[in-house]
């Protein structure tokens, strides 16, 4: 099952529409995903993956299908006996890179001369630490403040023992948590964004993207309860207009 995700990640966001200005910010975790693929099918050979690409390809095949129908509220459920791990991993990988695209089409415009510190607006400033390397929270750029976040999320990513890829490796027993804190940090170039940003997303034609991407990055959280309610506090009414309408 591990391969689902590793199929997902390097389409995340190829049927969304989204053109003009497009720069990927940093496109690893799509671009290098099919050459670990095919290493991995090498070394195991071909037998043993080919059902799983099928199901990997079912998989996207059904979150096509339900986001194209417009219709992303079914688009977050867990399909009928799908592992919630592999869901929530598949998913977290897709969430990433489309952050990371968002973002990328911004860096021109969030350097440390406009975003001197990592807002929500005026009442929330982020500060960052990763409890590792940088224990004391320390007041960083917005730039820099993704940057750091980026990294983390896909070290997290990266790191076999949370993301297993191989065939019937578990997940750890703290995985969801992770998951958590990866969302957590997610929306918090979100919130950015749309703080600090907005007008500049709506002169670049993106806003319909954005609002897609966010309206389908919070059905997604709100099923699985992943980001408590005061961390949402600088979206909130944004928020309410897409949870309360369903
Ligand atoms: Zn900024």
């Amino acid at each position: 099952m591990g391969e689902l995700r590793r199929v997902r990640s390097g389409t995340a966001d190829a049927g969304i529409g989204f053109s003009g200005n497009q720069k990927t910010f940093r496109p690893k975790k799509s671009a290098p995903s099919g050459s670990k693929v095919d290493k991995w099918y090498y070394s195991i050979g071909v037998a043993n993956v080919f059902p799983l690409c099928l199901q990997g390809a079912q998989l996207r095949k059904h979150i096509d299908a339900t986001l194209g129908s417009g219709n992303l509220r079914e688009a977050v459920r867990l399909p009928p006996g799908e592992d919630i791990n592999e869901w929530l991993a598949v998913n977290t990988v897709d969430f990433f890179n489309q952050v990371n695209l968002l973002y990328g089409t911004l860096t021109e415009f969030c350097t440390p001369e406009s975003c001197p510190t990592m807002t929500a607006g005026p009442k929330y400033e982020y500060r960052w630490a990763d409890g590792v390397q940088i224990k004391k929270p320390i007041e960083v750029s917005a730039p820099k403040y993704v940057e750091y976040l980026m990294d983390w999320i896909e070290g997290q990513l990266d790191d076999e023992s949370i993301f297993p890829q191989k065939l019937g490796t578990p997940f750890p027993s703290n995985f969801k948590e992770v998951v958590k804190t990866i969302f957590k940090r997610l929306f918090r170039v979100y919130a950015h964004i749309y703080h600090s940003h907005f007008q500049k997303i709506v002169s670049l034609k993106e806003e319909a993207h954005l609002n897609t991407c966010f309206k389908h990055f919070i059905l997604f959280t709100n099923e699985f309860g992943l980001i408590d309610k005061k961390e949402l506090a600088p979206l909130q009414e944004l928020i309410e207009s897409i949870i309360v309408p369903y």
